[in-house]
């Protein structure tokens, strides 16, 4: 009788579909989530199988079969297979490459799911009553790893066993397995007990942890310094309590030291890390910790929303505005638009905290499809930062700093208090300019200036990664008249160091924490008071509680109201409340000011006088008005090529093609030149999908995909599309 079963996989490669298979022998077929390696073309690669049919539209003597199957029971539990398949769909993303991304690189390639032996380890009671004489005669090894063991009683790391003659990590897995010794947990610093909560982080926490067991969204809009981290651990403690496991996404972990310290601290031990700083084994161990129930508190970047909970109970987002969630290249997921995806597939409630919430959350809020929590006052006894714009129309400044600045610096750093500049640019100066007839240093691959950076001499392009040494002379007269124009954060170190001689100052930016572990130790010198002055980029303005600021100026925030994207006006209210919200966060009260040459802007105005919740508030019913995103749907379809033309003229056929398919529900704008058209050596265009509901976007770009490929102009671009994209660049 013929084999009618066939197994449907998703293979790793650009395929819209699942590829059938034949099993690999009789017997119960591999379930859904278990890998399998099959043959795909001439090589051999890892796929997940998705599920299972009678029948195939392929004739059975032209489906290949299953060739091995990797896993005993699936890797990845049914409701995150659901979860994968259900993206791919909606961001039109291949759903083999959409799995093949949920996996730990080891995984990926087809390895065992094993996890290495934990970090800490302890005698069990067994251990202790273990005669090591009668043990060293039978197992020399095992004695001396015991022995080395019992030395440290809270647990001793794996790494103090290194220096052990002979393969000690066998010896390690004979002991375990005669229950001589077990992991521990890593040396707990100490458990903190929890603040008393204030009552309107009370009504919040007490607000998830009723709706703990099922589907609820909420929003905790808690201004700046509010203690949502504490809200978030009451809730995160209650889940615990019941067994459950947490999961809990923040923008990006070099940026949250102190985030997972908190966790550390109240829950020691039970708390796994995913970042991308992780070697490929340590990612690989967490998150099977995670998928075993022995991780109870997963802590990651966006994709630590794909890892397996055994028991999962509650997902945490915090920063939910956070333009870090969104993947922005391959698979372009939002993890906040997934993270509700997955709690409703789960029934568990997902809590998505900001002090200046995503326009996107706010509308889900106030529509009350998402429950609202708010903590209007900072915890304890902090006070709000007063703001205050400076207009620096005509004003002189050195290296960007105003005089009024520097009066208020000396104030602040008399009375003993810190200082915050704020300024988004790294380097020495961003244009390098011949005074003689005007050249201005440019990127020869992309629509960009080169930045100067002086400590190591080099011109760099920040869109492309170029770099060369600083010229000496200009390239078109050869002067050697060349100036820097602009200000960066290298060039604000080194005035500030001269006019500020006595007082420490620390750059936080990309370049001053390249190297692991660097931010730790700034912020760290920053929090002892080494150094009182800080300036950096936008690395700062990202959830850090630096108690003894008491001033941050704002240097250039102009920019923001004029960016061509309709989301800028968003993102500097973002910005701003998020750096002046690094003031005041104890008792001394906070002054921010915000230098401008633009005062009487009515954005500024709006933003200073009623404040950031208010003022998304009125940006929302501008929204509205203008028919954008969160009130209608957007995709970008993207193309670009080394020629100018191509990807103006594949999306021009696009174009096409789409407007033919669509419903008058659905406009295609465009094609139009990328803001910055060339970048990396490419040219770059882009097509606008909008529509007033989401149903009919997706049933268009459900047909134009497939439709796009086959285009004759497919084959000379590089093509992508975007589904509710974050940058229109
Ligand atoms: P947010 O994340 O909202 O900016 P944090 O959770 O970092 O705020 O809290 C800000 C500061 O206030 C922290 O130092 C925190 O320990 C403190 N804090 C939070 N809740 C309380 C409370 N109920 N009583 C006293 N201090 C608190
Ligand atoms: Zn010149
Ligand atoms: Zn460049």
């Amino acid at each position: 009788m013929p084999d009618h079963r066939v197994i449907q996989v998703a293979v790793p490669a650009p395929l819209e579909q699942t590829l059938d298979y034949l099993p690999a022998s009789p017997g119960p077929l591999p379930e859904p989530g278990t890998r399998v390696r099959v043959p795909f073309g001439r090589r051999s690669v890892t796929g997940v199988v998705t599920g299972h049919a009678t029948q195939s539209r392929i004739p059975d003597h032209c489906l290949r079969r299953v060739q091995q199957v990797l896993d005993d029971a699936p890797l990845l539990p049914a409701e995150l297979l659901e979860l994968g398949l259900w993206a791919a769909d909606y961001y039109h993303c291949p759903p083999g490459e959409v799995l093949a991304g949920f996996l730990p690189a080891p995984l990926r390639k087809g390895q065992a799911p094993t996890r290495r032996p934990p970090e800490y380890w302890q005698l069990t009671d067994d251990g202790r009553a273990t005669d090591t004489g009668r043990l060293r005669r039978r197992a020399p090894r095992q004695a001396a790893v015991l022995e080395r063991i019992a030395e440290s009683p809270d647990g001793l790391p794996v790494a103090a066993l290194a220096d052990l003659d002979g393969d000690w990590r066998a010896a390690l897995r004979h002991l375990r397995g005669h229950g001589l010794v077990a992991p521990a947990a890593p040396a707990p610093t100490r458990v903190v007990e929890p603040p008393a909560l204030n009552q309107a982080q009370q009504e919040a926490a007490d607000a998830i942890i009723a709706s703990l067991g099922t589907f609820t969204t909420h929003l905790l809009e808690g201004v700046t310094g509010s203690g949502k981290t504490e809200v978030y651990l009451a809730a995160v403690d209650a889940a615990l309590a019941r067994g459950e496991q947490v999961l809990v996404l923040v923008p990006e972990i070099g940026l949250t030291p102190q985030l997972i310290e908190r966790f550390n601290a109240r829950v020691p031990g039970r708390v796994a890390v995913l970042h991308s700083g992780l070697a490929d084994g340590e990612r690989q161990d967490a998150w099977l910790a995670a998928a075993d129930g022995e991780a109870e508190a997963v802590i990651g970047t966006r994709s630590a929303l794909f890892t397996p909970l055994a028991r999962p109970g509650l997902i945490v987002v915090d920063e939910e505005h956070d333009a870090s969630l969104k993947q922005q290249e391959g698979f372009r997921y939002h993890a906040r638009d997934l993270a509700a995806v997955r709690a409703r597939n789960l029934g568990i409630p997902l809590v998505l905290g900001s002090a200046t919430p995503s326009l996107e959350s706010l509308c889900n809020a106030l529509a009350e499809r998402y429950r609202l929590l708010s903590l209007p006052r900072r915890a304890g006894a902090a006070q709000p930062p007063r703001l205050e714009l400076l207009d620096i129309r005509g004003q002189p400044l050195d290296a960007g700093v105003s005089r009024p600045v520097q009066e208020r610096m000396r104030a602040h750093l008399d009375a003993g208090g810190q200082v915050l500049l704020f300024l988004n640019r790294r380097g020495y100066a961003p244009v390098l300019l011949c005074h003689d007839c005007g050249w201005i240093a440019g990127c020869p691959r992309c629509d960009a200036r080169l930045t100067w950076h002086q400590a190591d001499r080099r011109l760099r392009c920040h869109h492309c990664g170029h770099e060369r040494p600083v010229d000496r002379r200009c390239q078109e007269c050869g002067s050697t008249d060349l100036r820097d124009v602009g200000q960066g954060t290298e060039k604000l170190e080194q005035s500030l160091g001269e006019r500020f001689p006595d007082t420490g100052v620390i750059r936080i930016d990309r370049d001053s924490t390249r190297r692991k572990g660097a931010m730790d130790e700034l912020l760290d010198q920053a929090r002892q008071g080494e150094g009182r002055i800080l300036l950096g980029t936008q690395m700062l303005a990202k959830g850090h509680d630096l108690p003894d600021i008491s001033m941050v100026a704002i240097l250039d925030c102009d920019h923001g109201l004029f960016g061509a994207d309709f989301r800028a006006p968003e993102r500097m209210a973002q910005l701003i409340t998020q750096v002046a919200g690094r003031a005041g966060r104890r008792e001394r009260p906070g002054e921010v000011l915000i230098q401008t040459h633009h005062p009487e802007h009515p954005l500024l105005d709006t933003l200073l006088r009623e404040g950031y919740g208010r003022f998304a508030r009125s940006l929302l019913t501008q929204r509205r008005e203008a028919a954008l995103p969160p009130y209608s749907h957007l995709a970008l379809i993207r193309a670009e090529a080394v020629d100018q033309d191509p990807p103006r003229a594949f999306l021009e056929q696009v174009r096409r093609a789409g407007t033919d398919m669509a419903s008058g529900d659905v406009l295609l704008m465009g094609p139009v030149p990328a803001p910055m058209e060339r970048r990396a050596g490419r040219y770059r265009a882009q097509l606008l999908v909008q529509a007033t509901h989401r149903a009919p976007l997706h049933r268009l770009l459900r047909a134009l995909v497939p439709r796009a490929a086959e285009l004759p102009g497919a084959r000379r671009v590089r093509w992508s599309v975007d589904v509710d994209p974050q940058d229109m660049l």
